[in-house]
């Protein structure tokens, strides 16, 4: 480990009051910062009845709003129309301070925005430097990145660290498609390779069927994967460091809201270490009862996000819809503090070809047809795993009874507005009124999802 990289906090218990104590200074600038530069946030603490000047202890935090991604999407409406920048009224700085902005897909084809500004950035490095550290990275090692970059947020903020770390940085991005990244391995054989776990199993196989490359001998010794899930799962991980021709596979990971990344798993693929104490307060939240849970080995709950330090758009309690799944237990690699596992999405999310959709996602989009659909749908499964092979089979109710053509004209322009938006193919059944019935949970909450396996 270079020390140089990890200040006392990240080293301290999660649950140490000398950490804890460092939180809330830094908490208490950071309410405060956000209360005085921005309206949006001023009117929100207000109505919340909290004073950040009076904030002394992390405790005090879940006294505060949280905030969440339709928050957020919200947020952004409204200051493309009233400041005339995407980057959402919660912005607490000046716009000129602004030395980037990425954007996250958003399944419903609307993205959302991130800010970061000079000091952002050296965070991320930061947080970069010390996976790195981890995963036995150093300045010069050749690291091909083939992940979606364009705007996507984890796409150049991650070439950009890296650059900063001194990697030679290899920047093809997954776009090109899996042959022109094997292409570029055989070229320039690096020793890093980061992608989505789906690519990194569609290159093994291209390579192997294909493309007549012998991916295992290329030399690659690390695999960075980060995304989706598969990176903490045993047969994913066996598959791809098999496929590389024994590379040591990490997944890394972060949150809405934080500098990332913030997680990385290890050589013991025992769960994933939070890596950044000092820059990033997170809270496990119970979704039932509304309240913050004790750091227990076990606990599951929704993580809560609040990045300490950062400039641009900052989200106080950004609640981000991943289950997870605490580990206080020590690691055999020595590193100390929590691990985590990221046991899925709130949302019940579906991987359809390597993307990610959720139900809702699919709904919102059917709903564009909305005169003529009443918003009931379900969404066919033959098995618990997220990975769905397309086409998707989905019901859909119409509204009142539509003639056979009509219902053939509307089922062709969903599909095609599903391939459009959320890019995969879709078998509709489309139902008349009242003939599609809908299941409730016990908090009321409509399942979108049907299991037909058992
Ligand atoms: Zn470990």
């Amino acid at each position: 480990m270079n020390d140089e990289l990890w200040s006392e906090w990240t080293k301290l218990p999660i649950d140490s009051d000398e950490l804890k104590k460092y939180q809330a200074s830094k908490l208490k600038q950071l309410l405060i910062r956000c209360y005085e530069d921005s309206p949006y946030y001023k009117e929100k603490f207000d109505k919340a009845n909290v004073n950040p000047y009076e904030f002394d202890d992390v405790t005090q935090l879940s006294q505060y709003p949280t905030f969440d991604k339709y928050e957020e999407r919200e947020s952004q409406a409204q200051s493309k129309e009233h400041l005339g920048h995407p980057l959402g009224m919660h912005i607490t700085c000046d716009e000129k301070k602004v030395n980037r902005m990425s954007a996250s897909s958003g399944t419903t084809g609307t993205p959302s925005f991130q800010g970061h500004s000079y000091t952002d950035r050296q965070i991320i490095f930061k947080h970069m430097a010390r996976l790195a550290d981890i995963a036995g990275i150093q300045p010069g090692d050749k690291v091909l990145m083939a992940g979606v970059m364009s705007m996507w947020v984890a796409g150049i903020p991650t070439v950009d660290a890296l650059l900063d770390f001194g990697a030679n940085v290899i920047p093809i991005g997954g776009l090109v498609g899996t042959a022109k990244v094997a292409e570029m391995i055989e070229l320039t054989h690096p020793d890093v390779i980061i992608c989505t776990p789906s690519f990194a199993r569609i290159l093994i196989k291209k390579c192997k069927n294909e493309l007549n490359i012998d991916l295992p001998s290329m030399g690659i010794k690390k695999v960075f994967v980060y995304g989706e899930p598969g990176g903490s799962e045993a047969q994913i991980i066996k598959e791809i460091e098999e496929g590389f021709g024994g590379a040591t596979l990490f997944d890394m990971a972060g949150g809405t809201g934080a500098l990332n990344p913030i997680f990385t798993s290890c050589t013991e693929h025992d769960g994933l270490h939070f890596i950044a104490q000092d820059s990033t307060f997170i809270e496990l939240y119970d979704r039932e009862t509304n309240t913050v849970l004790p750091w227990q080995d076990g606990a599951t709950g929704e993580f809560v996000y609040t990045a300490l330090e950062r400039e641009v758009g900052p989200l106080i309690r950004f609640k981000d819809g991943d289950l997870i799944q605490i580990n206080t237990k020590p690691c055999k690699c020595g590193f100390p503090g929590i691990r985590i596992k990221i046991l899925g999405r709130v949302d019940d999310m579906l991987l359809v070809k390597g993307v990610n959709v959720f139900p809702s996602a699919i709904r919102d989009l059917i709903m564009r047809f909305a005169d003529q659909v009443t918003g009931n749908i379900k969404v066919m499964k033959t098995s618990e795993s997220p990975v769905v092979a397309p086409p998707l089979h989905i019901k859909v109710e119409c509204k009142g009874s539509l003639s056979l053509a009509s219902k053939q004209q509307l089922d062709e322009k969903i599909c095609e507005e599903i391939k459009r938006v959320l890019r995969f193919q879709a078998k509709l059944e489309l139902f008349d009124e009242g003939e599609l019935v809908m299941e409730y949970g016990p908090t009321g909450k409509v399942k979108l999802i049907e299991n037909i396996n058992n």
